[in-house]
């Protein structure tokens, strides 16, 4: 059986936990639920050897030229490209993604990479002559040292590279702990990494569970966490690692609301909730769960178009390229998507397409669940104010566009939301006046580009900065402000008691 173990100065381990005795844990495929490896879950002792080996590796890396740090970028990037159908193979193995929207995510990550390899742009600082009398003054984005990235299931290539990438291109160093459900193609793409010419100890790989997680937020020696994942270990990760002096990021679970106005274009916005609603099964944190339509014309409208293509939604393997939707990760994860469901009927939803049950075959052992489409949900049910992150889409039926938006408003969750509208007005209103990170119109999923930065609000994001572009240098990196002047040695000056100022 495969053992899927760390990656530690430069030094791939397949013999699980060396340091103190092996802990495995089986990894299946969602999609007939055989164990297809085992990930060793790292103790303390041997988070404590990747941290010392990212804090050997930094001053070195840190005093490399920028360029020549990015150059291995490049390769990296190429190396994705020429590796792309093995690390979406492990994807849909062990996600259960279809194989297509693993590509997606793979592409998305590639994108960062492209992005970092403007890094030495970036870092060129400022400069500011003559801030007083023949003195000079410039500031730089200095690394923080070493840096931990630790990422869920769901994205299991694309968040780490939010991460890693730009955090050792800035000159940090790295230990990142991906989830343990899906944990081969982030450990493959380490190894990529290492062949683009990443030296050893500044990118490391420990497979775990919250004993390594623990370890990184404890440990002196990390000065930075990045985390993505559900919320509730979002405020822990967050609470823990500041509260031991690191700077931190901590991106948490979501409830995303589609607003559909009477005057939209209803076909495009109904199939644009088709792919965002149940796409990667539901498994995405900016899925749109919830539907607000305004009127109950558009309502039904609405439901009779969304019941009509989930009749022709293709359910099953990720590997069959005719199929859009794959399973759900875990059995565990498919019952507490089902007692959602159980919820939703038992609080008054109206269940108008129920996929349980479902049965693929030659995958009957799979984690399957078709898509199920609630109507007549309301603010307080567990559906609406819980995230399912699974194939449900509930539909909500507002009478004004401002009572949508006071529902979206006075959620607790604010990562993603979306306006289906022809009016340029009603557009600006929402945009303006939504309290959410990020806002499509007309765009279902909207996902910033590479170059703008990822993140939402209120209890999806714990922390300041933003994930990748423009922000993730910020997060990577201290400002430092050095001011200098050079007097000739004849220059004396008397003792000055008043505050330095140009005044
Ligand atoms: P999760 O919180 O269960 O796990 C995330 C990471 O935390 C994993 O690496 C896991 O090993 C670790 N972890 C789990 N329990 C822990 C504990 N008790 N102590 C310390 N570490 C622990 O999340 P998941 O199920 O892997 O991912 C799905 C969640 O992630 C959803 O809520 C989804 O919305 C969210 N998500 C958010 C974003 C975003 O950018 N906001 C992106 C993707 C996913």
């Amino acid at each position: 059986m495969k053992v899927i173990g760390h990656l530690i100065n430069g030094t791939l381990n397949t013999d699980g936990d060396s340091a103190a005795g092996s802990r495995l844990q089986d990894v299946t495929n969602p999609s007939t639920n055989t164990i297809i490896g085992k990930v060793a879950l790292a103790s303390k002792a041997t988070v404590e050897e990747a941290i010392a080996a990212a804090q050997a590796a930094y001053p070195a890396w840190r005093n490399l030229p920028t360029a020549k740090r990015v150059r291995i970028m490049y390769r990296l990037k190429a190396l994705l490209e020429q590796h792309a159908n093995t690390i979406c193979e492990h994807i849909t193995r062990e996600h259960g993604k279809v194989f297509n929207d693993a590509m997606g995510e793979l592409q998305r990550g590639i994108e960062n990479i492209e992005y970092v390899c403007s890094a030495p742009e970036m870092l060129k600082g400022e400069h500011s002559r003559n801030v007083g009398p023949a003195i000079d003054s410039w500031s730089e984005l200095q690394p923080l040292g070493v840096c931990a990235g630790i990422t869920p299931f769901n994205f299991p290539a694309m968040v780490p590279l939010w991460m890693w990438p730009m955090a050792i291109a800035c000159g940090n160093t790295f230990v990142l702990k991906p989830s343990e459900r899906t944990p081969s193609s982030a450990l493959f793409i380490a190894e990529l990494g290492i062949e683009a010419g990443i030296p050893p100890g500044v990118l490391n790989v420990v497979n775990g569970d919250k004993e390594a997680v623990d370890t990184l937020l404890i440990d002196k020696r990390v000065q930075a966490v990045s985390f993505v994942g559900s919320t509730p270990i979002a405020e822990y990760v967050y609470s823990t690692a500041t509260g031991h002096g690191k700077r931190a990021q901590a991106f948490g679970g979501a409830k995303n609301h589609a607003v559909i106005m009477p005057d939209a274009d209803l076909d495009n916005a109904a199939t644009a909730l088709m792919g965002a609603a149940f796409g990667s099964c539901g498994e995405r944190c900016m899925a749109i769960s919830v539907a607000v339509a305004i009127g109950d014309k558009c309502a039904d409208a609405l439901v009779a178009k969304l019941t009509e293509q989930i009749a022709v939604l293709q359910v099953g393997d990720g590997m069959d390229s005719r199929n859009d939707m794959g399973p759900l990760v875990t059995p565990a994860h498919l019952k507490k998507v089902e007692g959602f469901i159980a919820a939703g009927i038992e609080e008054g939803a109206e269940l108008v397409v129920d996929g349980r049950g479902m049965k693929i075959p030659g995958y009957e052992r799979g984690n399957y669940l078709g898509a199920c489409l609630f109507d007549r949900v309301t603010p307080k049910m567990t559906i609406h104010s819980q995230e399912i992150f699974g194939p449900v889409l509930c539909i909500m039926r507002a009478d004004t566009l401002q009572e949508a938006m006071d529902i979206i408003n006075t959620h607790a969750y604010g990562n993603g939301t979306c306006l289906f509208t022809r009016d340029g007005g009603t557009a600006r209103y929402f945009s303006d006046n939504i309290k959410v990170g990020m806002v499509g119109i007309n765009v279902p999923l909207p996902v910033p580009v590479a170059h703008h930065s990822f993140g939402g609000w209120k209890r999806s994001l714990f922390g300041d900065l933003h994930a990748y572009g423009p922000d993730s240098v910020r997060f990577y990196t201290k400002r430092k402000t050095i001011t200098q002047r050079w007097p000739a040695s004849s220059q004396r000056e008397g003792v000055q008691f008043n505050f330095p100022s140009n005044g």
